[in-house]
């Protein structure tokens, strides 16, 4: 059987489409594409014209079927999205999973990601981190999330759409309060990237002063929730408290 290359393909800037990820692009029989004429401009770009075939949210289930008989005929395909790593907040998850089902070879390239771009830029803590996709739409739901992560101390990063911006930023703030931590990277490796950073207060004050840092592609980071002081900590504090007291107390 052919193998299924996985490929990320730039998230603003034409430049981090690697080397390797080109040669790949040119040598498969057919590359899959969330919205084929938008990844067709982008391969024009880089004088590759290979069949380019539509696997979206609507049609993945139906589409791997084929695309596994294709692999199983001895063809090598890839598979890209609009933007950065396929299965990221985009389809694939479906193919891949049948694709390793009927024991066909996998290889995953390393590539453009907004979730570590903007975590490496961010200055939040990056020992452990959670990605949480996209918060719900509907304000209740979105609350309803948030009020389940308010605890997690792991760093958190959210993908958010222009639209909502405004709304997610209020409901971080009445979840978490004015004061936590947070970074907004908007744009990033475009003309227009910038990293907003401060307590939620402070980037939901500049987003809202600005309508510009309402636009484009944003990733949020929330800083974790403060971890517990360790019970042995908090015993050895008690216990010294106590020694003093006794030296006072008669
Ligand atoms: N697969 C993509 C990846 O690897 O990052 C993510 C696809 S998801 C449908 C699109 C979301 O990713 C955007 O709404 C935004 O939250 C984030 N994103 C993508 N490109 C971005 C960029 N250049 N700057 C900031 N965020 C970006």
């Amino acid at each position: 059987p052919g193998i299924l290359y996985i490929v990320p393909t730039p998230i603003g800037n034409l430049g981090d489409l690697s080397p390797r990820a080109q040669q790949v692009l040119q040598q498969v029989a057919a590359i899959a594409a969330e919205d084929t004429r938008h990844s067709r401009q982008l391969l024009q770009q880089f004088a590759i014209d290979n069949e380019v075939f539509a696997l979206h949210e609507h049609n993945e289930r139906e589409r791997a079927a084929r695309v596994i008989e294709r692999l199983q005929r001895g063809e090598d395909l890839a598979l890209i999205s609009d933007a950065g790593t396929p299965l990221i907040s985009d389809p694939g998850y479906v193919l891949v999973q049948q694709a390793r089902q009927a024991g066909i070879k996998v290889v995953a390239l390393p590539g453009p990601c907004a979730i570590t771009t903007a975590l490496s830029g961010a200055g939040l803590a990056t020992d452990r981190f959670t990605f949480e996709g996209f918060l719900p739409a509907k304000p209740q739901q979105r609350r309803k999330t948030l009020e389940a992560l308010l605890t997690e101390p792991r760093t958190m990063v959210f993908y958010e759409s222009p639209h909502r911006i405004v709304h997610a930023l209020e409901d971080l703030q009445s979840v978490f309060g004015a004061e936590r931590e947070m970074v907004m990277a908007r744009e990033l490796s475009k003309q227009f990237e910038t990293f907003l950073h401060g307590s939620i207060a402070e980037v939901r004050a500049q987003v809202l002063a600005d309508s510009n840092q309402q636009r484009g592609e944003m990733v949020l980071i929330i800083g974790g929730a403060a971890v517990q002081q360790d019970t042995d900590e908090v015993n050895a504090q008690a216990l010294r408290t106590v020694q003093l007291l006794r030296q006072h107390l008669p």
